[in-house]
Order: structure tokens, then C-alpha cells, then sequence
């Protein structure tokens, strides 16, 4: 039995191979049991984490209740009560259809939609295709989808689908059939909408099928729906789409990884000197997330020194370049044999997790980093590129050994916050700056010629007119901004203000290295005023 304990004001936290037994600060203890040998399923996982921060929340809201003339017992009854309505998994839909394959087969198609919760609306999460997709790990995926939003401050809820297929082993023309087929089906449960529930790409989708699912819904039961293209987001450009969504989720992880790194409180407890300039890091999975993430931490200093595949592993320890690695990977399908690094000679290839470096980017799938290879692990910052890569017996392990994990539900939310803004724009049926461009522009030259004006009124023209020069800063500015400045920008500035929501609150609750505690603390405590506000008052 692995016995691993954590000490903080709130908790302790005991781990078995077998269950997970967590006594709180009130004496009582409960224990989950494994859904198999060795591990929680993953819905379980995220379960377990919404329990440990709703534990910490509870006394907290039951003290905010001040004006309530409700007797302390029925305070607390009220908050448990919306504690326990924000955790379930609202809906599912589980799909059979059947597709043609091009060499005239048909095949059984499984499929899954899970909407989480609808405390907010749309319902917002992105489609899967794997072959490890299944009904535990799209309610899991939505869950966290709710959790994600509410902690970057997105008004959706989160819901989450999968489609059980290696899309690498399907023609074009036939995933091109199952998405459309999908959409039918979506939309027939009421599980795709402007309004209702609106995917975005995850694993193995991305601009091309968000195209074909906007196409469909649409040109089927979206037919008079003038808002009909706000059905998807990470759509292309033109298809309604947004500048930045592709690059999105990566570019976040950067910002994130920013914050957080910057702050020396944080890296005095990691042991690294603050600034993203020289750290090393390694990444997991090199697909959209893992890809974006490398381009952007590279070109702020960072140096990638590992980067490991489902097939391959490789590393360089002056740097991996990710625009020749992008390059390498598009033309052959694989990272194998690229030839700006070395092949990663020690078996099994995934103890690339465990090797030396500052930052570790797990960008590939779930439960990646477990008791199993916690304990090794040497990076002193992971920054969860992917949904849900650490299960909560490695997340005792790492804070014990004083690894500082950037949560999932926080430092991937790039992804969710910039569809947000497409489908704004999808509503507003207007590009940002569209409206705005030319008179911001005006307004700069004319602000210019006042200040010149002004000049020569007091100073006069003696010597020729008084020259004004914009300077570097305010010449890029002046003719307003684009809608990927604007992206941009709103990316950054959300990714600062969770960053700052998150810090506060694990000082507030004295968590420390807790990040993930932090940040579900913060989204449950946003759902729950919603419920509140909504008028479940319970007669106070
Ligand atoms: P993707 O399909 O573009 O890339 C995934 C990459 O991981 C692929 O290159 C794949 O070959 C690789 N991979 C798969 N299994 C692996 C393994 N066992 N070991 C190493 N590499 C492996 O998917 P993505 O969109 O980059 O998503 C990756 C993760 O990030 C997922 O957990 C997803 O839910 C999460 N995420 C994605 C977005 C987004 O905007 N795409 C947003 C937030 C979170």
C-alpha cells in the first residue's frame, strides 16, 4: 500500500492503491472506492477534486449568509444543498449510427454528447475523436468544462463529446460522413445550438470537422436560425470563425505559465529563480495544444528539450525548434526520425515524463501522470496542457515534492475563452474593429494634429513646423486594432485576472502549492452565486 499523506489547515488526504480516504477538518471521513486496480475512473477524478475544494468553500458560505434570518443548521443545509446540484452531470446522449466506409462496408459508429451543467447557457466543450473515448470520460470532460469556464470567467456551462474512432484510420471522405451524421443527431436530442450547446475541436478534430458541423446544422435544422453558425466554434475563418482559436489554447498556456512563474513566492517554494527566460521543457503529445504551447514558451525564452509522441520520443538538449518540428511532423505523420534532435534512447519511451527540466507540459490525454511516476518526476512546474493528465494520488505525490501544478481547469482555458469570442462575433454577425477602425484611426491623427496645433500656438513656428512623432508603441497602435489584437488581448488579460482570482485564494485558505484547490474553490463559488442568484433561497 502507497501511503502518502498532506498536511494543510483544511485537510488530510490519505491514498491506498485501493481508495481514497479524506478526513476533514470536521473529524468525518469518507472513502470512494476505485473503479478498477490502481486508479479512480475519470469522472471519479474530477469528482474527488470538486470534493476537496467544496469542503474548504462550505464554512466560507455558510459565514457569507450574514443576513439570512435562517438558524445555522438551515444555512448550512442550503449551502450543501447547492453543493450538491452543481456536481452531477446534467445530461447524456449515447449514439449508435451506422456509416458507409468507402470500400462499401457499413460500420457501427458509438458516439457521446455530455452536458454538465446549464447553470449558464450555451453548454460549451469540444468533440473527441479516439478510440479511448467513452461514456465515463465525456462526463468527466464536461464536467471539468464547467469548471473551466467558470474559473476564466466564460458564461457557459460545460458539456463534452466523443466519437470512438482512430480518425487517423479513416478516409476523409468518411469522417466527413460521421460528423455530419453526428450533427443530424446532435441536434435531434437538442444536444447542439447557439443557444443550447455549442462544441469546439479536442483530440483529433479540429477547423475542418467544426466547418462540416456548422455546414450541416445550418443547412438542416438551423435553416432560419440567423445566429445558426454560433452552433460551433474553431471554425475557419471564413466559415465564421475567429483569428487566434487555433492558437489559442497554447497561447494561453503560455500566459499562464507567465503569471505564475513570475511570481517568486511560487518559485521559492519550487526551487527555480523567477522568469520564463532559459527554463527547459519537455512536452507531451506535440498535436494542437502541445505544438502552440512550444511555439509560444519558445519565443519567450524558453528552450524545449523533449518532446514525446505516442510513437516516438525525441530530445535535444540545445533546443528543439517548433517550427521545423511542426514542419517535419505535417509532411510524415510522425515525429520519428526528425533530424533537429535525437531519438530518446531509454525504454519505455514515456519515462521522458520523469526526465530533467524546469517545466513539464503534459499536451496528449488523461491520467498520464500517476502514483505511478509521480514520485520521479523532476520538472518543478507541470503545466496541464491536456484535460485531466494527473490523477489525484499523483497530485498528493507532486505537492509533497513541492511541484507546482498549473491546473488544467486554468492554464488550458485559452481554448474555451477565444471560442467565447467567436461566438460573440457569431451573434453580433460583425468582425471586431469592423465598426471601429476607421474612426479610431481618425481619432489618433487628429489627437496628433491638436498636440501639434496646441505646440505651435504657444511656441509658434519660428524654425518650421514642430515635429510630432508618435512613438514605436502608440505608430503600431494608431490605426487601431485588428480582431487578433483584440483576441489577442482579451486572451491575455483573462489568463492575468484568473491567474491573480486563483493566487488570492489559495493564500486566503492557506493552500499553498494547492493551485487546483485554488481554482475549483473559484469556479464553485461563481456556480453557486448563480444558483443563489437564481432564487433558490430555501425561504430565507
Ligand atoms: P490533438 O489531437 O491535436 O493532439 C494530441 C496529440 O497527442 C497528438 O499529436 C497525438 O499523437 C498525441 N498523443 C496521443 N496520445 C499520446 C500519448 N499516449 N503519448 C504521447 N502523445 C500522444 O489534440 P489537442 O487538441 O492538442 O488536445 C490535447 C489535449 O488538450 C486533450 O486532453 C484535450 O482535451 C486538451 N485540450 C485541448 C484544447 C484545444 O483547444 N484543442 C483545449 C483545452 C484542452
Amino acid at each position: 500500500m502507497l501511503k502518502v499523506a498532506l498536511r494543510n489547515n483544511h485537510s488530510l488526504y490519505q491514498i491506498s492503491s485501493h481508495s481514497l480516504v479524506r478526513h476533514s477538518s470536521h473529524g468525518s471521513a469518507t472513502t470512494q472506492q476505485q473503479s478498477g486496480p490502481g486508479h479512480f475512473g475519470f469522472y471519479r477524478q474530477v469528482e474527488l477534486f470538486y470534493d476537496r475544494a467544496a469542503k474548504i468553500l462550505e464554512d466560507k458560505l455558510v459565514d457569507d449568509m450574514v443576513k439570512s434570518k435562517l438558524s445555522d443548521d438551515m444555512k448550512r443545509k442550503k449551502v450543501r444543498g447547492i453543493l450538491k446540484i452543481i456536481k452531477p452531470c446534467n445530461h447524456v446522449l449515447e449514439i449508435r449510427f451506422p456509416v458507409r466506409r468507402d470500400n462499401g462496408e457499413l460500420h457501427i459508429i458509438e458516439a457521446y454528447r455530455a452536458q454538465h451543467s446549464q447553470h449558464r447557457t450555451p453548454c460549451k466543450g469540444g468533440i473527441r475523436y479516439s478510440m479511448d473515448v467513452n461514456l465515463d470520460e465525456v462526463k468527466a470532460l464536461a464536467a471539468l468544462m464547467t469548471y473551466k469556464c467558470a474559473c476564466v470567467d466564460v458564461p457557459f456551462g460545460g458539456g463534452k463529446a466523443g466519437v470512438k474512432i482512430n480518425p487517423k484510420e479513416w478516409s476523409e471522405a468518411e469522417l466527413e460522413r460521421i460528423t455530419r451524421r453526428l450533427t443530424v443527431e446532435l441536434a435531434k436530442k437538442g444536444f447542439i445550438g447557439p443557444g443550447i450547446d455549442v462544441p469546439a475541436p479536442d483530440m483529433g478534430t479540429g477547423e475542418r470537422e467544426m466547418a462540416w458541423i456548422a455546414d450541416t446544422y445550418a443547412s438542416t435544422v438551423g435553416w432560419e436560425d440567423i445566429h445558426a453558425n454560433g452552433c460551433v466554434t474553431g471554425k475557419p475563418i471564413l466559415v465564421g470563425g475567429i483569428h487566434g482559436r487555433t492558437s489559442a489554447t497554447g497561447r494561453g498556456l503560455y500566459h499562464g505559465v507567465d503569471n505564475f512563474i513570475n511570481e517568486a513566492s511560487y518559485m521559492g517554494t519550487v526551487g527555480l529563480l523567477p522568469g520564463l527566460a532559459g527554463k527547459t521543457f519537455i512536452v507531451q503529445g506535440f498535436g494542437n495544444v502541445g505544438l502552440h504551447s512550444t511555439r509560444y514558451l519558445t519565443r519567450h525564452g524558453a528552450k524545449c528539450i523533449g518532446v514525446l509522441e505516442w510513437d516516438a520520443a525525441i530530445v535535444n538538449p540545445e533546443g528543439i525548434d517548433p517550427k521545423e518540428l511542426e514542419d517535419y511532423k505535417l509532411e510524415r505523420g510522425t515525429i520519428k526520425g526528425f533530424p533537429g534532435a535525437k531519438p530518446y534512447d531509454k525504454q519505455p519511451k514515456e519515462e521522458l515524463l520523469c526526465e530533467e527540466c524546469d517545466i513539464l507540459v503534459p499536451a496528449a490525454s488523461e491520467r498520464q501522470i500517476t502514483s505511478e511516476n509521480a514520485g520521479r518526476i523532476k520538472a518543478r512546474i507541470i503545466a496541464e496542457g491536456a484535460n485531466g493528465p494527473t490523477t489525484p494520488e499523483a497530485d498528493v505525490i507532486l505537492m509533497k515534492n513541492n511541484v507546482l501544478v498549473i491546473p488544467d481547469l486554468y492554464i488550458n482555458a485559452g481554448g474555451v475563452t477565444v471560442s467565447y469570442f467567436e461566438w460573440l462575433k457569431n451573434l453580433s454577425h460583425v468582425s471586431y474593429g469592423r465598426l471601429t477602425f476607421k474612426y479610431q484611426r481618425d481619432t489618433n491623427y487628429a489627437l496628433l494634429d491638436s498636440v501639434q496645433r496646441s505646440l505651435e500656438s504657444k511656441f509658434g513656428r519660428t524654425g518650421g513646423k514642430i515635429p510630432i512623432v508618435p512613438s514605436e508603441n502608440f505608430f503600431k497602435r494608431m490605426a487601431g486594432a485588428s480582431e487578433k489584437d483584440i483576441v489577442h488581448s482579451g486572451l491575455e488579460q483573462t489568463m492575468e485576472k484568473s491567474a491573480r482570482a486563483i493566487m488570492q485564494t489559495a493564500t486566503r485558505y492557506d493552500l499553498g502549492l494547492d493551485i487546483r484547490t485554488a481554482a475549483y474553490v473559484n469556479a464553485i463559488e461563481k456556480i453557486y452565486k448563480v444558483y443563489v442568484s437564481a432564487g433558490i433561497t430555501f425561504g430565507s
